[in-house]
């Protein structure tokens, strides 16, 4: 069906991002629920259309591992993309609420990502690009699906223009200014398996403890050797234009992990994405407190060199997603305790 605006009454606010929020909203004429994305978009009219249209493939996106599309319309200055309203929030949410998440309901997710991963790859050639707890979200039916994936190249340029790009789930080649592939996304989901895992985010033990790399600040030093030559080779999506209302936005946002300074960034960024470029990867550690089933998948997920890392496919046969699949632990017992 065709969505509009006046169609839809505001329920309660879902949370809040980098592009923008996420409400939940009645569909009044049908009684649908639904998560309705407001994204604020600096474009032209014709982008905007175009937008529109490259968001359409959406309709054509349909797996139980993917958060279904409803529809999307223009509300000036805004795009609103209407989905699936996923009563449990994203795993992000769950994990700060309960803390650490069991290593058996982690397989439960790393088995739906990577089939949702392999469905939109190998039906729709699309690459996700943005995976990472806050894009998992899960329901009271124990259903978990991936949402927020990279369709419109436009919407993809748009928001880069428009912000930092922030992302700490970054693969070392990506940082280095590869191009994305199915791979950059295997590295993203190994980082948020380990953020499962421990209830935590797995750099901040050695960047900062509360995330908030603010103080930081100018700790990178310039004479430490080789540090500037790495700085050069980094390649970010760096803001073009300044953000209209950024800076009210930041208020609202909390800090995840990274802090911007006028038009450009601190060094704390730089001194978190060197990390993960110089850096050996993370693991699940410590030892021996997971299945080495688990670590093993992981250690597959986290290979820095983008050739050796294993593609979804692959990883969907690695024993511990074969174990998952064998016997499948009650996700929506697991659901219902929160
Ligand atoms: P970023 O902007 O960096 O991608 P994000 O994923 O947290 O971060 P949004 O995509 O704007 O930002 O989502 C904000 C929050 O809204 C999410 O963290 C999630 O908790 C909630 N949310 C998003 N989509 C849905 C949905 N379909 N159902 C229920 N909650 C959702
Ligand atoms: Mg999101």
């Amino acid at each position: 069906f065709d969505l509009r605006n006046e169609d839809l009454k505001d329920l309660r606010e879902l949370g809040q991002g980098n592009g923008g929020s996420v409400k939940m909203a009645e569909h009044m004429p049908t009684g649908t629920i639904m998560a309705k994305k407001i994204v604020l978009i600096d474009a032209k009219p014709s982008v905007r259309k175009q937008i529109l249209r490259e968001l359409h493939i959406m309709h054509d996106c349909n797996s139980r591992y993917i958060v279904s599309f409803h529809g999307a319309y223009l509300a000036d200055p805004n795009i609103c993309i209407c989905m699936e309203y996923m009563d449990k929030g994203s795993l992000d949410g769950i994990y700060k609420k309960i803390g650490a998440i069991d290593i058996d309901i982690v397989a439960q997710v790393a088995l739906s990502v990577l089939e949702g991963l392999t469905y939109l790859y190998d039906v729709h050639r699309i690459i996700h690009r943005d995976i990472k707890p806050s894009n998992i979200l899960c329901n009271s039916k124990g259903e978990i699906k991936i949402c927020d994936f990279g369709v419109s190249g436009e919407l993809i340029n748009s928001i880069a223009d428009t912000f930092v790009g922030t992302s700490t789930y970054m693969s070392p080649e990506r940082i280095q200014g590869a191009q994305y592939t199915v791979k950059s996304d295997v590295w993203s989901l190994g980082i948020s398996l380990i953020e499962m895992a421990l209830g935590r985010f797995p750099f901040s033990e050695s960047v900062s403890d509360d995330s908030d790399l603010s103080d930081l600040e100018g700790t990178l030093s310039p004479a430490r050797p080789g540090s500037m030559g790495s700085i050069a080779a980094l390649s970010l999506p760096v803001r073009k234009k300044p953000a209209k209302d950024a800076s009210a936005k930041k208020d609202k946002r909390k800090s995840k992990g990274v802090s911007l300074q006028g038009g450009g960034m601190t060094m704390s960024i730089l001194e978190l994405l060197q990390h993960i470029v110089n850096e050996p990867a993370p693991k699940l550690t410590p030892e021996g407190r997971f299945p080495v089933e688990a670590e093993t998948f992981v250690d597959g997920c986290l290979l820095k060199d983008p050739d050796a890392r294993k593609t979804p496919k692959e990883l969907l046969n690695f024993p511990w997603i074969e174990r998952a699949k064998a016997t499948p632990v009650d996700v929506e017992a697991w659901a219902s305790t929160f």
